[in-house]
């Protein structure tokens, strides 16, 4: 990593008389990002810039006071890529980014930072390099696409890190768990999966993750939380007993040479159809509501920890219980489906059938931004997406027809940083050959005595001595 960008910056601040208080000393170099236009100080002198309802919420909840109406936006800033207090969000510099799998640099948005951070963030976030504060949230993409993993996107996946030490994943779709691997998270942390619904695309790698306990060493079991079904036989429960039948050969063969106490899973099925917390430990609170995707059995999360809130919709139409529970929601991941036309046009797939798939069972962007819309996120981000240019591109023209607010196109391995006073979206270098830290199992080893059929056996090579008697003769 060559240079760093700073994203702390100031003079706006300087303008209008608040120079005390400020916790940066050299404010020459500087200027103030401020997407909103109300200033709230904290009783510690911290100066955010924030939109008027989250102002609203933060000194109802005496995290600070309002300042003053910021009105005039600076002509000029080092950063680029933003937009100021009153502007028209201009697109076009968005549009012209790479999706960052094939190279690119920047996230997908015009809206890097969101706040005032009070510190400096490289352009990437390289795993293994950043301390998580505390106070912050971390939230990563280990799948972003459709139900066709392709090389630059997984199927839906998310994994959220909070500063108390827990990891959670929610959803873990086709092909997604070589992005997990590569975050170098400890296995054992690794082990609280949260389900959306049960598509392979939103659920395909979990027999994978549970596998990989063996190999990897995990020492506790999977913890998967998932919903009920239309009836018992389409529920989680039944899905992960089957998960665990598929995977049978794979168990007993381990268990001849490897401790497999970490190859368990425990079922955690909720009643799909209730708003209730599903989830409450160490200062965490996970809320699962209903959400409208083809059958029964289909649900959001929103996660709750040190008065920070994000909500994952998995997949789902535009609904009143997402809403209800996303109200000035930190970040709301939402899908944002391929418009059906287009969807229609890149695969040849028939119209009608198109645009079921996209606008009947799936959000596409402009619905997704009467959502966004209606709950007021401090960042809005559409997921379940393709990342084609001519995409991107109508997704976001479409999106503004109804939403104007801060908002990212999400990618496979973008990071987003959240606190109370900034939120900053970054791509995030992974270990791209990861191979997971064996942690060490007390665990004995269960399995019988290796037992294969006799002529297996005799068409063993018996290689040791070959080699031995290749090193005789060149010696
Ligand atoms: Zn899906
Ligand atoms: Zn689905």
């Amino acid at each position: 990593m060559g240079h760093r960008i700073i994203f702390a910056l100031i003079p706006l601040i300087l303008s209008i008389g608040l120079i005390s208080v400020l916790p940066f000393s050299d404010a020459s170099e500087y200027s103030q990002i401020c997407i909103e236009k109300v200033w709230l100080e904290n009783s510690k002198g911290k100066i955010v810039c924030v939109s008027l309802a989250t102002a609203d919420t933060l000194v109802e909840r005496g995290w600070g006071t309002i300042l003053e109406v910021h009105e005039d936006a600076p002509e000029e800033s080092v950063m680029d890529m933003r937009y100021m207090p009153g502007d028209e969000i201009d697109f076009a510099a968005e549009l012209t980014l790479v999706p960052q799998v094939d190279g690119g640099d920047r996230a997908l948005t015009v809206t890097p930072v969101i706040g005032t951070p009070d510190r400096e963030f490289s352009e990437k976030y390289v795993v293994g390099t950043e301390e998580l504060r505390e106070d912050e949230m971390r939230i990563t993409f280990c799948g972003t696409g459709m139900p066709f993993p392709v090389y630059q996107q997984a199927s839906a996946c998310v994994i959220v890190e909070l500063g108390n030490g827990d990891v959670f994943l929610f959803d873990l779709g086709a092909d997604s768990i070589g992005r997990v691997n590569g975050m170098q998270i400890d296995v054992d942390k690794l082990n609280k999966v949260f389900l959306g619904h049960l598509h392979l695309d939103h659920a395909g790698d979990l027999g994978i993750l549970w596998a990989q306990g063996g190999f990897a060493g995990r020492s506790v079991p999977l913890e998967v939380y998932g919903p009920s079904g239309p009836n018992h036989e389409l529920g989680t429960e039944v899905f992960v007993e089957h998960t665990l039948a598929a995977g049978q050969w794979d168990l007993e063969s381990r268990k001849v040479g490897i401790p497999t106490q970490g190859m368990s899973i425990n079922t955690h099925e909720f009643d799909f159809s209730k708003t209730q917390v599903i989830y409450e430990e160490n200062g965490v609170t996970i809320t699962s509501f209903p959400a409208i995707h083809i059958l029964d059995g289909a649900v959001s999360f929103r996660l709750d920890w040190n008065d920070l809130s994000f909500v994952f919709s998995s997949d789902t139409e535009p609904n009143k219980f997402l809403v209800e529970n996303s109200q000035n929601v930190d970040v709301l991941i939402h899908e944002g489906f391929i418009p059906g036309q287009t969807m229609s046009d890149i695969t040849g797939m028939p119209l009608e059938i198109a645009i079921w798939v996209s606008e009947e069972i799936h959000t596409p962007p402009d619905a997704a931004g009467v959502v966004y819309d209606m709950t007021n996120p401090r960042l809005a981000v559409l997921y379940h997406v393709i990342l084609t240019q001519e995409v991107i591109t109508e997704s976001f023209e479409l999106l503004r027809t109804t939403y104007d607010g801060p908002s990212l196109y999400g990618e496979d391995l973008v990071t987003i940083n959240v606190t109370p006073d900034y939120i900053i979206s970054r791509p995030t270098e992974i270990v791209k050959n990861a191979y997971p830290e064996y942690k060490s199992v007390d665990g004995e080893i269960t399995g019988s005595e290796f037992v294969i059929s006799e002529w297996l056996e005799d068409a063993r090579i018996d290689w040791k001595s070959i080699k031995e008697e290749k090193l005789k003769e060149t010696q």
